[in-house]
């Protein structure tokens, strides 16, 4: 089982956690930035810290991995192989929210793990944790590769993280690196 070292060096091999000054969708800046994705075109890496999710939850008694589209529903699919059960993808929800479709079942009591790539606000995997619930099925705690909330996001379960980073987003005028006049880089591409 891969340590939070170990996570953090297949990461960075991968190229999928920077550091620098960067320029986030949502306007905000960051000292870190994931781009999960530069992780999962490589299955060969992203199996290793899928075994993490896996060893941890292996004596939980799961029945079910759950991953919220795109990335967490790579994931889930990993991690239920490797515990040799279902795997179920949770999509947007057209009033908000996510729900379970393509004749996707949950039964009640059934016991879900929740698996995710990159987690900030928390919000897919509050939204999946709600749509298991919505079925009446026991939500058993949320398996992440990586929380870079520092453990300050609200995903309305247990969290378990391969790696926890704490990389606030903050606006433009409260930028240290801005104040520090740092060249800022707009996800992976340098913003003029
Ligand atoms: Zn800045």
């Amino acid at each position: 089982m891969p340590n939070m070292t170990d996570a953090e060096r297949l990461l960075r091999e991968a190229g999928a956690l920077l550091r620098g000054h960067f320029l986030l969708s949502s306007g905000l800046h960051s000292d870190t930035y994931v781009e999960k994705f530069e992780l999962i075109q490589h299955p060969a890496i992203t199996v290793q810290l899928c075994v993490g999710i896996a060893e941890r939850y292996r004596e939980a008694g799961v029945q079910t991995v759950a991953g919220p589209t795109t990335g967490g529903a790579i994931l889930a699919f990993e991690v239920a192989r490797q515990l040799g059960v279902r795997s179920i993808i949770a999509e947007p929800a057209e009033g908000g929210g996510r729900e379970f479709r393509r004749g996707f079942r949950l039964d009640p009591g059934e016991r879900v793990l929740i698996v995710d790539d990159v987690m900030t606000t928390g919000g897919a995997v509050r939204h999946t944790v709600e749509a298991v619930e919505h079925h009446g099925a026991l939500v058993l705690g949320a398996g992440l590769l990586v929380d870079r909330s520092g453990g300050k996001a609200d995903a309305r379960t247990h969290v378990w993280a391969a790696l926890t980073v704490d990389a606030p987003s903050v606006e433009p005028q409260q930028c240290p690196q801005c104040a520090h006049g740092l060249e800022l880089t707009k996800r992976g591409t340098t913003a003029h």
